[in-house]
């Protein structure tokens, strides 16, 4: 297979809520680590994560699509919740994201590659001008689990978000091979980011975390 060229799409995600990234995204579940904005070690700066960004475009393309993975169970096809691990060369989504567990599909090689998603200049300005004093920019937010049989709350928890307005810095890249439909592919890339517009991204999407915007053009 020839590689004929890549292009990219360049841009920026606006947080129009607060969002938090590691989030177990079951509302309901308690116990485990608090959700918990990744942040890099060396700057102290939040980010999100590639594979973050990645996994969401295509869980939301595999749901709108019907491509959720499946195995046969008793000879029927039992649809899970797994990403589509097919491999054919003819479904975009393991051409696009990759084969789930199979690298050596026809589809591959992976077309896609999401970089890590770092604050923009403009927004790393703004928050060093908040003093650190108060905890720094990252908002907490502290929250109860209700218990649903004697509406006592319990196990409460603090969570870390990144304050809404804030905006990530977006590049995502397209590597175009010898075959490839080029418009489909971007189409598809720019769909996956309008699909999690309409949803969420990171932890807690129904209770209003994570609502983004994405703004960009592909170069
Ligand atoms: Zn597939």
């Amino acid at each position: 297979m020839r590689l004929i060229k890549t292009v990219k799409y360049v841009g920026e995600m606006e947080l129009l809520s607060g969002l938090s990234i590691k989030g177990s995204g079951n509302d309901l579940s308690i116990g485990g680590a608090d959700s918990e904005v990744i942040k890099n070690p060396i700057t102290k700066m939040p980010y999100v994560p590639g594979s973050s960004l990645k996994g969401k475009m295509r869980s939301l393309l595999e749901l709108k699509y019907g491509k959720l993975g499946s195995e046969k169970k008793k000879g029927q096809l039992i649809e899970d919740s797994t990403p589509c691990k097919c491999g054919r060369k003819d479904c975009f989504v393991c051409t696009i994201f990759g084969a789930h567990m199979k690298p050596g599909a026809e589809s591959a090689p992976t077309r896609i590659i999401v970089r890590d998603c770092d604050l923009s200049e403009a927004s790393v300005n703004l928050v060093k001008a908040i003093p650190l004093e108060n905890g720094g920019f990252l908002e907490e937010k502290a929250e109860n689990i209700i218990n649903r049989k004697d509406g006592t709350a319990g196990s409460p928890r603090v969570m870390e978000r990144v304050p809404a307005g804030l905006k990530f810095d977006v590049n995502i890249v397209l590597q175009i091979f010898e075959g490839d439909n080029e418009q489909e592919m971007k189409a598809k890339v720019e769909e996956a980011l309008s699909l999690i517009e309409d949803s969420y991204l990171g932890g807690s999407g129904s209770r209003g975390y994570g609502h983004v915007k994405f703004t960009g053009e592909w170069v």
